[in-house]
């Protein structure tokens, strides 16, 4: 079997298609090498040795040895010198390299080859002794601390000393015999940790820093790395060895790394940083600061030493050159790293570089502008998610921070306020010109004013579809959830995290993006939305096939929502039109009425405001189409709680405190969730949805007349399991179509359809269908239902779930496709055997998540809805996902 596979001098065994079995690094090594780049040559041991090496209890597959020492004398051959010649010893480097780019993770020696005999045989060879002594000091200090386990610090101290010792400060300061005397006492270290003396034998070392290469696959670091890039174990890593090339060989030599782009702004200038005189492990230890690359950049810097464009006009002039080769090949944006050895430019490593959602964008932009990718490749190049870093203020990432507790980023966007622990006094502060930060240990429906009125929700309790999280990231308020260390006292008003007390009135700043909760004001930086962004949003919609609209209930939001480019409403979850103040009122009597005819009183009230709301979002959305979803919530969500608020109910309602009592208890149950809400409310109040059906109609004639657009409301009846169900409110719906279209003489256009939220509906929907002339699947319930578990209740265990690999999403944030997703499959199959025309959307949360867009794409749904500043994030998607 075929385990090593070399590259060098303008040729290669493997290429960059290769990365699964090479790795990331030796698959562009290779790559490098076929395109006629100066890569020094070498070997790549395969990613199935190391899948071999641990299912053999770390013992190395058969075979391996023959073809390493076979391509390590290769190696020897093309640079003429020979690993372990006293003489003219051949150096190598031995790296990691996974599929999946993990940076520092894993473990790399320098400098191997070198023992007494052979550091004395290159010193000679160099002419240089000193460069010798000090690759060998390198080269001790890291196999110790990488293979041998005697770590860094030993050897950190021991050089400390000595230069203390002799008054040196610099390590360039040390000669030749300076780094023999480190060197001995270097030895008598490991021998003292080891009780036995550092090893001499070069092929016992390429064997050991192979093993450990491989043994580094599973360090901790490493897992802990895989884990939050969700890197299957089962890749492995390769191993790359390579002929040594040397940036310490005095002042014509140099190491350093590199964008070929400036990889946080986007800007075409190389970016990066070089060191004269030294090797790789130099610039990442920060031990010297290292240069600027152009001068340009070191002019901007303020930097007095020269850039390398100065320093090595040659030097940096093949770099540059390479630099281009290498955008146009890979046509891509490159992280590279170079030595330069007296002289000569060595290529070490190529990759795509990492870089923020900025740089990708205007990367992206400006490379279908060059002509080296086209629109749909640029749209495959930005990560949907991450724009919402563009879409939201974000913090300064320069100023300092004193984090208080970390929590959900539940949504993005940080902002600073005032702490404040009730709504109303959220509310009131608002009107009072000032910025608050509501924090609660959770919200309900009754908190919506207060969350609109303040820049940022910090809740303690609840995870990604808590109340809180929904609501905020529908009005764009950053939002940290379930700051579980954070302590609140409502009774004092201030709340404790990290032993730091903070009181009403104090001011922190909530970091939606990472969940972070911070004292004090942290400075922002403001979105932008024009020019690049704009650009490919254009691409975007040229190329996508779903239709992007959003769920909005304000005129605020609906207007949001159109300047990200929604194409309509798809959910419009009215009951969050019943807390307004001017109508909490009447909603609250409605609901304490004993009967439907001591409803109808309060009914009246609420119909001319309900009417002026649906008008309104008419308008703003000009003839697109506004998907309008009738009562939803268990009533008492709008009832008060504790006797405070019971007392003050009573008096605005003049409804005396013991009825309102009683009545609370009669509408009391033990899970809401699964009570009396959604349809079964229009089941036993009629008289509430065809007030919302009234005030939809009135609202759409309204509008067309104003817009001279026609309005055609989609109807939508939450929470239906039975077909049964749908036909009763549904012939409510329609009677009062009849009744406007009578009253006003005009005719109607509009569409009755339901939520697919239940098990049961989903495997229904054949016959519900006949009745449904639209679906929206209601993800966050149809998750719920679906695992039996509560939206509500979930961030308790769903760390544990997650920390234990139970569950590798959490299924609120990404649809659980396996399961939840074929129940949707499965009911839009059945839909359109019923109705083959029947208009499919989807409405939960993962309406606006990325992968589960793609989803959606796969099943053939017409459209995705989700909150506002989300609809730019699903446009990208639903391109990516139909291209
Ligand atoms: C849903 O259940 O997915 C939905 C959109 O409705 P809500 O979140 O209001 O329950
Ligand atoms: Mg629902």
């Amino acid at each position: 079997k075929k385990w090593v596979y070399s590259f060098g001098d303008g040729k290669a065994e493997g290429a960059a298609k290769l990365r699964d079995l090479l790795g990331g690094k030796g698959a562009n090594l290779a790559e490098m090498s076929n395109i006629g780049l100066p890569v020094p040559p070498g070997f790549t041991i395969t990613t199935e040795v190391c899948t071999a090496f641990y299912e053999n209890d770390r013992a190395f597959p058969a075979g391996l040895k023959e073809q390493v020492e076979k391509a390590l004398a290769d190696i020897g051959n093309s640079v003429g010198a020979h690993f372990g010649d006293a003489a003219n010893p051949l150096l190598v480097s031995v790296r990691s390299g996974a599929r999946a780019s993990m940076p520092g993770m894993m473990d790399t020696v320098l400098n191997l080859g070198l023992n007494d005999e052979t550091a004395a045989g290159l010193g000679k060879r160099a002419g240089d002794e000193r460069f010798a002594y000090d690759s060998y000091r390198r080269f001790i200090s890291m196999y110790s601390d990488v293979v041998l386990g005697v770590e860094h610090h030993n050897f950190e101290e021991i050089l400390e000393y000595f230069k203390e010792e002799q008054e040196y400060s610099l390590d360039t300061e040390l000669s030749a015999d300076d780094w023999k005397n480190v060197i001995a006492r270097y030895k008598e270290r490991v021998q003292e940790e080891l009780g036995k003396p550092f090893p001499q034998d070069v092929n016992e070392q390429i064997w050991g820093a192979i093993g450990a290469v491989f043994g580094s696959w599973r360090n901790r670091r490493a897992e802990t790395y895989r884990r939050l890039h969700n890197i299957p174990e089962s890749w492995g890593t390769a191993v790359n060895i390579q002929a040594m090339v040397f940036g310490n060989m005095g002042d014509t030599s140099a190491t350093g790394v590199a964008f070929t782009r400036n990889p946080s702004t986007g800007e075409k200038a190389y970016y990066g940083e070089f060191l004269v005189n030294a090797q790789g492990e130099d610039v990442v230890a920060g031990i010297r600061t290292p240069q600027s690359l152009t001068k340009k950049a070191r002019l901007e810097g303020n930097d007095k030493k020269p850039s390398m464009e100065e320093a090595m006009p040659d030097a940096f002039a093949e770099l540059a050159a390479t630099f281009e080769r290498l955008e146009k090949h890979y046509t891509d944006m490159q992280d590279v790293e170079f030595t330069v050895q007296e002289g000569k430019l060595w290529m070490l490593q190529t990759r795509s570089g990492k870089r923020t959602a900025k740089a990708a964008l205007k990367i992206a932009v400006e490379m279908v502008g060059e002509g080296l990718i086209d629109e749909k490749t640029a749209i495959g190049r930005v990560d949907p998610a991450s724009l919402d870093q563009l879409l939201h203020p974000t913090l300064d990432p320069d100023a300092p921070r004193d984090v208080l507790a970390t929590g959900l980023p539940a949504s993005p966007g940080a902002a600073s306020g005032t702490v404040v622990f009730n709504s109303d006094e959220a509310a009131a502060m608002r009107q009072a010109g000032k910025d608050v930060v509501l924090v609660r240990v959770e919200t309900s429906p009754e908190d919506i004013n207060g969350m609109h009125s303040a820049v940022a929700i910090l809740t303690t309790r609840g995870g990604m579809t808590s109340h809180a999280a929904v609501v905020a990231r529908g009005m764009g308020r950053p939002c940290v959830s379930g700051a579980g260390s954070i302590r609140i006292d409502y009774k004092t008003e201030t709340f404790t995290a990290s032993g730091v007390t903070v009181k009403k009135g104090d001011i922190i700043t909530v970091d939606g993006s990472t969940g972070q909760v911070l004292k004090g004001q942290i400075p922002t930086l403001q979105p932008e939305l024009s020019g690049d962004f704009a650009t490919l949003m254009t691409w975007a919609d040229k190329y996508r096939r779903m239709q992007v609209r959003t769920n909005a209930e304000t005129p605020h939001d609906a207007e949001t929502a159109r300047k990200f480019g929604a194409e309509g409403i798809g959910l419009c979850r009215t009951e969050h039109m019943f807390f307004d103040e001017d109508r909490i009122v009447a909603v609250r009597q409605m609901i304490l009425a004993d009967d439907a005819k001591g409803r109808r009183a309060p009914l009246e009230k609420i119909l001319p405001m309900q009417r002026d709301d649906f008008r309104q979002l008419f308008e703003i959305m000009q003839g697109l189409p506004v998907t309008i979803r009738l009562l939803d919530p268990p009533l008492h969500e709008f009832l008060p709680k504790g006797d405070e608020e019971i007392a003050q109910v009573s008096e605005d309602t003049g409804i005396p405190a013991d009825k309102l009592t009683r009545r609370l208890a009669e509408l009391a149950e033990t899970n809401p969730m699964l009570g009396h809400r959604g349809c079964r409310l229009g089941i036993s109040y009629p008289e509430i949805y065809e007030m919302q059906a009234r005030a939809i109609f009135e609202g759409a004639l309204l509008a067309a007349k104003e817009t001279g657009a026609p309005v055609i409301p989609e109807i939508m009846i939450p929470l239906v399991g039975m077909k049964t169900e749908l036909d009763f409110l549904k012939a409510r719906v329609v009677a009062v179509a009849a009744e406007v279209e009578k009253e006003q003489g005009k005719k109607l256009e509009y569409s009755v359809g339901t939520m697919i939220e239940l098990p049961r509906a989903a495997l229904m929907a054949r016959e519900i269908a006949a009745s449904a002339e639209f679906f929206s699947f209601g993800t966050n319930d149809l998750t719920q239902t679906t695992f039996g578990i509560s939206r509500d209740d979930a961030a308790q265990f769903m760390n544990d779930y997650l920390g234990k690999k139970i569950l590798t999403q959490d299924p609120f944030v990404s649809l659980d496709i396996d399961g939840v997703g074929e129940l949707v499959r499965l009911a839009a199959e059945r839909g359109r055997a019923a109705r083959p025309d029947i208009k499919l959307g989807i409405c939960g949360e993962h309406g606006g998540d990325p992968a589960s867009i793609a989803f959606c794409e796969e099943v053939g749904l017409s459209y995705v809805s989700c909150s506002p500043y989300r609809v730019p994030i699903a446009r990208l998607a639903a391109a990516q996902s139909a291209l």
